[in-house]
């Protein structure tokens, strides 16, 4: 049985972050689908926390890991940004390449700047 579950899996996605957010956060909208008096929006959240938890076996199952891994890499980048963002909101600023959308930083205070995106050497100015 284990064998059978291990080869099913094999080359399969599984549950990465992105899935068992997406999982975790589509349970508690549908538990609290049922407690909301408007039948109307009770049933939409319930169907978008339904089409959640489609979309988490979806990533499960699928084969494509390449772009399974990118999307949860971004996924994950998006919280850490966020995280370092906030953390570091006193000695730094933080913005995105308006090339490349990479994303940068410049310590605050400095006035008018001209900053190089180290990805792409795209040059523009910025108020830090
Ligand atoms: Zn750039």
């Amino acid at each position: 049985m284990r064998y059978r579950l291990q080869r099913f899996f094999w080359g399969r996605n599984g549950f990465d972050a992105l899935a068992n957010t997406v999982m975790v956060a589509s349970l508690v909208v549908m538990i609290a689908s049922g407690f909301i008096p408007i039948p109307i929006l009770g049933l939409f959240l319930y169907m978008v926390s339904f089409a959640g938890l489609i979309y988490s076996y979806f990533r499960c199952f699928s084969r494509n890991l390449v772009r399974r891994r990118q999307e949860n890499f971004r996924f994950k980048e998006f919280f850490r940004v966020r995280k370092l963002k906030w953390k570091e909101r006193k000695s730094y600023r933080y913005f995105k390449c308006p090339h490349c959308k990479a994303w940068m930083r410049v310590p605050k205070g400095r006035g008018e700047i001209t900053v190089t995106c180290r990805a792409c050497r795209f040059r523009f100015d910025k108020k830090s």
